[in-house]
């Protein structure tokens, strides 16, 4: 698995953090995403794709 992320587009709303918060953090100034580990482990895998469902601004991207 991949991630990918528009850090652009990020909002700062936590909700990837709260799904896998071994794979995302926030920067503490702004609450931008900050990536982990772009590759996480195959456990991580379920966590991630709920991140991504779960982003309201849809910028974490998953590639198997
Ligand atoms: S859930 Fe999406 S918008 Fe919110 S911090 Fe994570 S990547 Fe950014």
């Amino acid at each position: 698995m991949n991630i990918s992320i528009d850090f652009d587009k990020c909002c700062g709303a936590g909700q990837c953090v709260l799904a896998a918060p071994d794979v995302f953090d926030q920067r503490d100034d702004d609450g931008v995403v900050v990536l982990l580990h772009p590759r996480p482990s195959a456990e991580q895998e379920e966590n991630v794709r709920q991140a991504a469902a779960l982003c309201p601004a849809a910028v974490i991207k998953v590639e198997q």
